[in-house]
């Protein structure tokens, strides 16, 4: 039974990209640009000699050798893998003493390895089939982590095979004809490994009876060296079916699954029973980020036209075309993947089948082989008629936004968003309008300001200046001007510039102490009900003023009783039903408040207009303007920029046997089942769905996923962007224990746990994760991992970093136990409740790089022009070095950690000749300045590469120096290793789920100990299997 278009047979278009290691000509592998005016080569500094510099003050102690590398001697273990001789005869010796210490070897095995170095025995130990390479195959990817195993969509592929397609013309590589469902012997061993790395059965207690913290394993390893396999290949969707880590970047290239970036499931291969899947403890679910930005070298999404008609699409259950569905009766019906309804083909959408089913035509649709495209759509599917994308800025300018410097930097970030860089005294678009352009074409922009008052801005083209309307009673909102309040940026440029400009000197006067924001909002609803839209707003006080005006909630004296979760919601009726008839209109609320004095803002009601419509909510707890003014400004830039739709509908649809249980994230729904409603969404948006059994599935079928966002774009186009994504199934639990997702798993997790916050206590919600990792990890233990001896923690091997992520989990700011003020919480949970998988892998777990110590060529590009990054470190004190430097960045904040110690020819070379010691640097910093240094140019680099793996935050640095500034209890916070946020450290917490897998294998385990609370636990633990839901 052939269940979708043979991809054995795949034609000619795709010979040449079809070979990743030989990628079409258009490909360009990222890599981080070199900073302006830099070479990226170390010819000026011959020899190392600019690294010498910085040795005199470190000398003793150390080894001549290492001197030349860094400023600070390496701690075996932790320095730079890569140390690069480049012909330089003195290092030499030092090059082959690294290959002595194994470090090279370490990495042979890893993703980036070359084949020949791959340890292949240790896969063929396992009884698994071996991968014949068909010719043209996939020798790039022989270090890849697939287990040595068929892929998920083997039994379609066995199948096909058998039909008589030769693996040796096939362009996608799976298991090949050597594999036989069924023959899968599955042996004492664990599911496979990914080559290289420290074998499954990981040993908790030596000899000694302590653990070793070596020994467990790694996140930054876990990303390093996937990061430097996927720096030099593509990741093919069909023929590899564990997507990379979330925190790694990549270029996708779509067979036909949609990309890893738009969609994740947290199993690629799914038990056929819901006993089966219980079994494992895992949920089953999708991570979907429609909009999610692609990378330099992916194809952008196609958009196809069929005009009045629509795109094709199932009678039954209404799922669009997809290269899953098949083709019967000579290309007269196709069948629908989802429900298996044969239907009619319309004449206009007819294409003869070539003798094994497919689609003649098949190369030239798009929408037949690649997982994600996106569909015009004609009036049907349209609420009103679309416009472009009508931005309405909300500018607070009362006193304290105009005391502390907020308006100012809110200005700077809108002129920054609109006009960028351009030269602002260029006010003539002229004949370069569109270079210009940072908005989609048809994009217009408003802008209004408030204090007791709100008040609209005629921004027409031909005005010397804008002119001000105002609505004076709050009580009574309305729109007092209907032309020239949405115009063009570009033609409006010189009365937008000179309006803005003016705006913190024209309120300076004013000073009026209370913002009225709600009626504001509702102005702004009012401004935008015909058309949608998206509105940006300022908010620098709690607003105190006309209807819907707040008050302090949080006294402090909630902290930690059963009254605390009411702070993490809002009972407010007036907020509640703005948000509602703003998702109605199309309209989304990015908001970006700051607490100047640290005061509370009252974001649980705030941000729940946000969170509802689909929007964000930039915080800046302590607002201090020379610090804070570049992020503000590059994140107002940043959010006006992303890819965003509007008045949005989601759906989300699945084979037969399985249906959806439940939506994670930040939008409407009205009633369950009914389609999730967003006023906006953006790039960086991202929603969780989970899925649950209706029957049993059958295992000769594979099992199918299609999300389906119905939205407005920027530029007023109504699309349907559709992502397809395969998994195969499988009678037991073992197949789905070698493709699962970690990532995912995560990410479903947090979100779930975030939508449980009020309801449930934080002390609730940690223990949940608590038992939920406990009862995944002995899941396994159960079923899968065979005789290890008993005193082993055996960890699934594509689940070895999760304990730590859910470690990470209940200490994040989130749920963490201890003080933290609801703002806060509540904050980082909605934001948790929309990140996507590499935003919240960041926030769960940072990424660490020592300066001191760079290598010569680190933070450098190669002979490929790909960037050369340190390893990162492990996130522990005792990882960090006397004297040291390091970059700590979780995707929300980025701290420069300096010791007190440190090197003054560190701080010369990166902040320049005047900088001897800690106390001259400006504590507000927030960027490096651009020196002619080669350690300046390195950390640039680096930064600028993180810069483009994370969600929405812009990527400033905030000086951390040891024992001089407050940033340093943020990077204490962040060392998720150690015992700190009142919860253990990693190797404590090991040990802790060690003993708790023990018992429950033993049949004795007991929940945790929750004093008096048993009545909630109750409620948890009903939701243990198969999930808590
Ligand atoms: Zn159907």
């Amino acid at each position: 039974m052939s269940q979708y278009p043979n991809y054995g047979q795949t034609q000619q278009p795709y010979q040449g990209q079809a070979n990743p290691s030989n990628p079409n000509p258009q490909f360009r592998p990222p890599v981080a640009p070199s900073p302006g005016g830099y070479q990226q080569t170390s010819a000026a500094y011959p020899n190392g000699a600019s690294n010498q510099q910085y040795m005199q003050n470190n000398a003793q102690g150390f080894s001549g050798q290492q001197q030349d590398q860094s400023y600070f001697p390496p701690q075996q273990g932790i320095q730079p893998q890569q140390q690069h001789a480049m012909g330089q005869p003195d290092m030499a010796g030092l090059t082959n003493q690294m290959g002595g210490m194994g470090i090279g070897g370490e990495n042979a095995g890893g993703y980036g390895a070359p084949s020949a170095e791959r340890p292949r025995k240790k896969r063929d130990r396992h009884a698994h089939h071996t991968i014949e390479q068909p010719a043209g195959g996939s020798q790039a990817f022989d270090g890849m982590p697939q287990g040595g195993g068929g892929g998920p969509y083997a039994n379609q592929f066995a199948n096909q095979f058998s039909q008589g397609a030769a693996p040796a013309a096939n362009q996608f590589p799976v298991a090949a004809s050597s594999y036989a469902p069924g023959s899968t012997t599955i042996s004492t061993e664990p599911p496979p490994q990914q080559p290289g790395t420290p074998l499954v059965g990981m040993p908790v207690q030596s000899s000694q009876g302590r653990v070793d913290p070596e020994q467990i394993p790694s996140v930054p390893r876990s990303r390093d060296v996937p990061a430097a396999h996927f720096l030099e290949h593509l990741y093919p969707t069909i023929e590899q079916h564990l997507p990379p880590p979330a925190a790694v970047p990549f270029v996708a290239y779509d067979q036909g699954n949609a990309s890893p970036k738009f969609t994740r499931l947290t199993l690629n291969n799914i038990p056929a029973s819901n006993d089966h899947l219980a079994s494992t403890g895992l949920p089953l679910g999708l991570i979907l980020q429609p909009l999610t930005r692609l990378q330099e070298g992916e194809q952008p999404v196609p958009v196809i036209d069929y005009g009045d008609v629509g795109p094709p699409r199932c009678r039954r259950c209404r799922a669009y075309i997809n290269p899953f569905m098949t083709f019967r009766s000579g290309g007269n019906k196709f069948v629908c993947n989802m429900c298996t309804f044969p239907n009619d083909v319309t004449p206009e959408y007819f294409s003869p089948t070539d003798p094994s089913g497919i689609r003649i035509d098949r190369m030239q649709r798009p929408e037949l082989h690649l997982g994600t495209v996106e569909f015009m759509v004609p009036k049907e599917y349209w609420a009103k008629e679309p416009v472009g994308l009508r931005w309405l800025f909300l500018v607070d300018v009362s006193a304290e936004a105009i005391n502390r410097g907020f308006l100012d930097a809110v200005c700077e970030g809108i002129l920054n968003a609109l006009y960028g860089d351009s030269n602002p005294n260029d006010e003539d678009p002229g004949a370069n309008g569109a270079e210009k352009r940072k908005l989609p074409e048809e994009s217009r922009i408003g802008i209004v300001t408030y204090d007791r008052e709100v008040h609209f801005y005629n921004l027409r083209p031909g005005l010397s200046q804008a002119q001000m309307m105002v609505m004076s009673d709050v009580e009574d909102a309305f729109v007092p001007l209907s032309k020239g309040l949405f115009v063009d940026p570009v033609e409006s440029r010189k009365v937008i510039t000179s309006l803005v400009k003016e705006l913190p000197n024209m309120f300076s006067q004013v000073k009026s102490p209370d913002p009225a924001l709600l009626p504001t909002l509702d102005a702004a609803l009012a401004a935008l009900s015909k058309t949608g839209g998206k509105i940006i707003c300022s908010l620098a006080s709690l607003p105190t003023w006309g209807p819907g005006r707040l008050f302090v909630r949080d006294d402090g004296k909630m902290h930690g009783n059963d009254a605390e979760k009411r702070l993490f919601t809002t009972e407010h009726a007036e907020w509640k039903r703005t948000a509602n008839k703003m998702v109605e209109s199309g309209v989304g609320v990015d908001f970006f408040m700051a607490a100047p004095s640290g005061g509370y803002l009252d974001i649980a009601t705030i941000g729940h207009v946000s969170g509802l419509t689909g929007g964000e909510v930039y915080y800046y707890p302590n607002f201090h303007a020379p610090r804070d003014t570049l992020k503000l400004s590059n994140e107002i830039k940043h959010t006006v920029t992303r890819e965003t739709g509007y008045q949005a509908l989601m759906k989300v649809r699945c084979s037969n046997g399985l249906q959806v249980s439940a939506y994670h994230g930040n939008f409407l729904q009205h009633t369950f089942g009914a389609d999730l409603e967003f006023g906006t969404i953006d790039a960086d948006k991202a929603l969780g769905v989970m899925f649950s059994y209706d029957g049993k599935l059958d295992p000769r079928l594979d099992a199918h996923f299609q999300s389906a966002l119905l939205y407005t774009t920027a530029n007023g186009e109504r699309r349907v962007r559709c992502s397809n994504i395969v998994a195969s199934v499988s009678d037991g639990a073992m197949e789905g224990m070698k493709f699962v997702d970690q990532d995912a798993v995560t990410n479903i997790i947090a979100r779930e746990a975030a939508s449980r916050m009020v309801e449930r206590s934080l002390k609730d919600i940690r223990n949940a994760l608590t038992e939920k990792t406990v009862d995944i990890l002995a899941g396994y233990r159960k079923n899968f991992s065979g005789s290890h001896p008993p005193g082993q923690l055996v960890l699934p091997e594509n689940l070895k970093e999760f304990s730590m992520y859910m470690l990470g989990l209940t200490k994040s700011r989130a749920f963490k136990g201890g003080r933290e003020p609801t703002d806060r919480r509540v904050h980082d949970v909605r934001m948790m409740k929309s990140m996507g998988p590499t935003e919240m892998s960041l926030y769960l777990y940072p990424r660490i790089y020592s300066v001191h110590n760079l290598g010569e060529q680190d933070g450098f590009a190669n002979e490929k022009g790909h960037l050369r990054m340190p390893n990162s470190i492990r996130a522990s004190f005792s990882k960090i070095e006397e004297g040291g430097a390091y970059i700590v960045d979780n995707g929300q904040v980025c701290l420069l950690w300096l010791h007190a110690q440190v090197s003054p020819n560190l701080l010369e070379d990166l902040f320049g000749p005047e900088y001897t010691d800690l106390q001259k640097l400006d504590p507000f910093m927030s960027q490096l300045p651009v020196l002619e240094t080669h350690l300046n140019a390195q950390v640039r680099n680096i930064l600028q590469y993180l810069e483009g793996t994370r969600g929405s935050k812009a990527l400033t640095i905030q000086l951390a120096r040891q024992g001089l500034d407050g940033a340093e209890y943020e990077f204490a916070r962040l060392l998720y290793e150690d015992r700190n946020n009142e919860a253990q450290s990693y190797v404590d917490w090991l040990v802790h789920l060690h003993r708790h897998i023990q018992l429950e294998l033993a049949g004795q385990r007991k929940k945790e100990d929750t004093s008096g609370e048993a009545t909630a636990l109750a409620g948890f633990a009903g939701l243990r299997a198969p999930y808590w839901n």
